[in-house]
């Protein structure tokens, strides 16, 4: 590859990014490694590195801690990190990750009505 990842293109970003995953590990054979339950167990690994950055931290005073730029900067590669594995999870699934997402928020807008719910928590039905 000899476009630097960091440039955005006129792709769509989730699509662009999708690529660029897909990319990255077939340049370096690494597909053969990326079946569903390796890439949710790789998923998971990643966000239990992102919940160790919080562990023992006050739930009311993480947001603070965090507007620190090298703990932002942390919590940002680990996000990251946890975005790439759900990114190549979907894409070896097949799944429209924009798509899937959008399809999500417009249930949530239908069951959760803001008159209906407006400053309170959803419980599990
Ligand atoms: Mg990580």
């Amino acid at each position: 590859m000899d476009r630097d990842p960091q440039t955005p293109t006129a792709e769509p970003e989730l699509a662009e990014l999708t690529r660029l995953v897909r990319e990255f590990s077939a340049e370096r054979d690494w597909e053969q490694f990326h079946d569903p339950k390796s890439l949710i167990l790789a998923l998971m690994g990643e966000v239990g590195e992102l919940a160790e950055l919080f562990q023992w931290i006050p739930a009311d005073g993480a947001v603070s801690r965090f507007a620190d730029p090298a703990r932002r900067q942390r919590a940002g590669e680990e996000i990251a990190d946890v975005l790439v594995y759900l990114l190549r999870l979907a894409d070896v699934l097949g799944v429209d990750i924009a798509g899937a997402t959008r399809a999500k928020l417009a249930d949530s807008h239908r069951r959760f009505a803001v008159d209906q719910v407006l400053g309170t928590a959803p419980e599990k039905a």
